[in-house]
């Protein structure tokens, strides 16, 4: 097909629920991907932090191109062995007890939100109420979505799942006082991704843990943007000290194949026996072999973290140099290993565009934050890249 078929018959067939991009690709390898005419295109948001091993990973796809030819999906009346060696995987490398296979990041969350409260009705403590932070994203379900405490998500929907409450993020006092005889957990992400990459201080996630652990109540983090090497840990939370009591992770874990998890502690976990929960898809063969070589490739090659780390931090102070050259468009810039943003003070729409019409890739979220989101492995090169077709956008920015 040709392009402007591709986006009349999209527009035709398909319900509209996106804003795209000008944008028809047909093939990517690492961190390019090509459009019809063959044009080469610098990817920095590696579908939503998702690709964190870059486009067609030559050993995750060979790894789920086997599996493909043994066994693809069985349902869970049966076991299979890559979800076992998954979990196993995902148990060692981190600290839960427990897994539970989903689809998506939505499915993770919902299943996380169910588990803190057949929990809580377990212990008949009369809690059911979840905290969530101002400007979370955390699904599109109604559950999720009620969890997301974004009016503008929420606007058309109502009435919403009862049974959440919100505080500002990265505001303890905030917290300690939302917390009430009815509050069975605090859940949030452990750097706000859709939200605009905000990061809390150093010692939110310790706080918060002391705060659930003074009253009795879980913690819950949302690491389905943060996870799988993204921040420069294999896990954002391992960066605190700390461990949740629940943790769900989605995005990155599939390395570009759909597949959410739900972790927890066997204490919670226990909450959870046949028939409580349960999906279709959940946790096939086919998306857990990809899932297992991920993370190996990830935790057997110590160079994908540190890469994240060096370049994330080559990144940020490149990014900082353009926020003193063009002062009057870039209020901050902010991120961690490669979870960077650069907040504008204008709508970022027509960067994106300009960016694009130059071969790069970009996302902006909240309207004015610009997010860079490259596979881990990127090199200076493609950054520096980055940072020069930034800087000829706002060149030609009149002001
Ligand atoms: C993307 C995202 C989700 C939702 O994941 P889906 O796979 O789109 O359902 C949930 N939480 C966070 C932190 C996310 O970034």
């Amino acid at each position: 097909m040709m392009p402007n078929e591709i986006f009349e018959e999209s527009k035709k067939y398909i319900m509209n629920t996106y804003k795209r991009l000008p944008l028809f690709i047909v093939k990517g390898r690492g961190n390019r991907v090509y459009d019809a005419e063959g044009k080469e295109y610098l990817d920095f948001v590696s579908g939503l932090a998702v690709n964190n091993l870059g486009h067609c990973n030559p050993r995750v796809t060979v790894a789920f191109q086997k599996q493909a030819q043994r066994l693809v999906h069985t349902s869970n009346l049966f076991y299979t062995e890559p979800q076992v060696r998954l979990a196993k995987l995902l148990v060692e490398n981190t600290f839960p007890d427990k897994v539970f296979f989903c689809n998506s990041g939505a499915e993770a969350n919902e299943a996380a939100i169910k588990l803190v409260r057949k929990y809580s009705k377990e212990k008949g403590n009369g809690r059911y109420e979840i905290i969530t932070a101002f400007n979370s994203f955390h699904g599109r379900t109604l559950a999720t979505l009620t969890a997301t405490a974004q009016e503008k998500f929420h606007k058309g929907f109502d009435p919403l799942v009862p049974g959440f409450s919100y505080v500002p993020y990265n505001d303890i006092e905030a917290v300690e006082k939302g917390v009430t005889d009815k509050t069975a957990a605090i859940m949030v992400e452990p750097i706000q991704g859709e939200g605009g990459v905000n990061i809390p201080d150093k010692d939110y996630l310790r706080r918060l843990r002391e705060i659930c652990d003074s009253h009795g109540i879980l913690l819950v983090l949302d690491e389905v943007q943060t996870g799988i090497g993204r921040t420069g840990r294999l896990f954002a939370y391992q960066y605190s000290g700390i461990e949740p009591d629940i943790m769900t992770l989605a995005k990155g874990l599939g390395g570009g194949l759909p597949i959410g998890a739900m972790l927890a502690k066997d204490y919670v976990a226990e909450a959870f026996t046949p028939g409580s929960h349960a999906s279709t898809f959940g946790g096939t063969p086919l998306v857990c072999s990809a899932a297992i070589e991920v993370l190996k490739i990830i935790t057997e090659d110590e160079n994908i973290l540190e890469n994240c780390r060096r370049i994330g931090s080559y990144l940020l102070n490149e990014l900082n140099d353009l926020r003193l050259k063009y002062s009057h468009l870039i209020k901050d810039v902010r991120g961690k290993g490669l979870l960077t943003g650069m907040e504008l003070n204008i709508n970022g729409e027509g960067i994106v565009l300009e960016c694009l019409k130059r071969g790069v890739i970009i996302n902006c979220t909240m309207e004015r934050v610009l997010r860079f989101l490259p596979p881990l492995d990127v090199s200076q090169v493609d950054i520096d890249a980055l940072v020069d077709t930034l800087g000829d956008v706002f060149d030609g920015m009149k002001v």
